[in-house]
């Protein structure tokens, strides 16, 4: 060609402008968004907003804080629920969660290892004495099987004749016929968590899929038992990543959703993972309060080692509503009267029993 040829005019730019360039104007906004949209109105944040939350600067902590926690008061009210948690079996799992040391396909050193009902029910009674207002039965499998159901269903009774505290179960994946029979059983609330969002889970689950867990949840949820579905951060997710999760929770609005953070276990395949930063697990904390403003948000495994006491402590002015009290089944984690006095502490009500029935 001759003639050099005329470049086109720039085209308007038209591709949305990315989170860092929008960031110093619209950070004051989203605050000041969530304040009118959720404590206001008790509308949740959307995922794009959650990712804003979720990215705001370390100086801007203390004023997302005091919103969640303005949020959880308003909707929630000041009462702390306590629960404790036992495990019916312990180990030996054939799935694969690369976080999991519970699972049979690893290396760590967890045993398999089933309780029998006398220790079950002390372990009720031993719970209801701290005050807690519910009871949690774990066992480590894929879902239940008939042996494991005649437990349960044994007991459920033994421990509903003894001591006055509600039960609740985490038996992996249910199907519809089990979810029926957990309901005869009286079994109040269900847990089974999402842990990761659905894009990253397989990156962290490859024996069952993301779907899986959901349909659970969701015929969970329509059985009339309270859901309690939990998520697990610090998994090496990115923060869209651990938005995306906060979004699909809202979506499924479960009664309740405990809050882990990843304490890398030996032997597992995230064993070697750095731990979460204090500052993130707490706009996280604050982020999913924003997502979720009625739900009950749980502190469970991991925020010692990630949070300290200082940090357990902003976590409870930061939107946590409920505490796990005793062990998390793998890991030690504080001594139960430790949590009860920051409870008093703070001036922090204990959910009493009757509130929740
Ligand atoms: S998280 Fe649950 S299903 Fe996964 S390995 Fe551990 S006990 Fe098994």
């Amino acid at each position: 060609m001759g003639q050099q040829e005329k470049k086109p005019t720039q085209a308007p730019r038209l591709r949305p402008m990315t989170l860092s360039e929008t960031r110093p104007e619209t950070t004051v906004d989203v605050l000041a968004v969530a304040r009118e949209q959720v404590l206001e109105r008790g509308e949740r944040l959307t995922e794009a907003q959650i990712l804003e939350v979720m990215t705001l600067p370390d100086d801007r902590l203390e004023e997302l804080l005091a919103l969640a926690h303005e949020v959880r008061l308003a909707w929630c009210g000041p009462e702390i629920e306590v629960e404790g948690i036992v495990s019916l079996k312990t180990g030996g799992c054939p799935e694969d969660c690369h976080f999991c040391s519970q699972s049979g396909q690893f290396t760590s050193p967890v045993r398999s290892v089933w309780l029998d009902i006398p220790e079950l029910v002390k372990a009720a009674r031993a719970t209801a004495e701290t005050g807690a207002s519910e009871f949690c039965i774990v066992a480590a499998v894929r879902g239940p099987d008939e042996r494991l159901m005649t437990q349960m269903r044994d007991g459920v009774k033994a421990i509903r004749e003894a001591v006055d505290i509600n039960v609740a179960a985490s038996l992996g994946m249910l199907s519809q016929e089990q979810v029926d029979d957990l309901v005869d059983m009286g079994v109040h609330r269900y847990n089974h968590n999402l842990e990761a969002a659905r894009s990253y889970f397989p990156q962290v689950v490859t024996t069952h899929s993301w779907q899986e867990r959901w349909d659970t949840c969701e015929m969970v949820r329509a059985s009339g038992m309270e859901l309690c579905c939990g998520a697990l951060v610090g998994m090496g997710e990115t923060v869209e990543q651990r938005a995306e999760l906060a979004a699909q929770l809202g979506d499924l609005e479960p009664d309740e959703v405990p809050l882990n953070f990843l304490n890398p276990r030996p032997g597992t395949p995230f064993g070697d993972m750095p731990l979460m930063e204090a500052s993130d697990a707490l706009r996280t904390i604050a982020a999913f309060r924003l997502a979720m403003p009625r739900t009950i948000l749980r502190y469970a495994g991991g925020r010692e080692l990630t949070l300290g006491d200082l940090g357990t402590r902003d976590g409870l002015l930061g939107g946590i509503n409920a505490v796990i009290v005793g062990n998390y089944l793998t890991t030690l984690g504080r001594d139960p009267r430790e949590d009860l006095a920051l409870l008093d502490d703070l001036q922090m009500p204990i959910k009493a029993l009757n509130a929740t029935l």
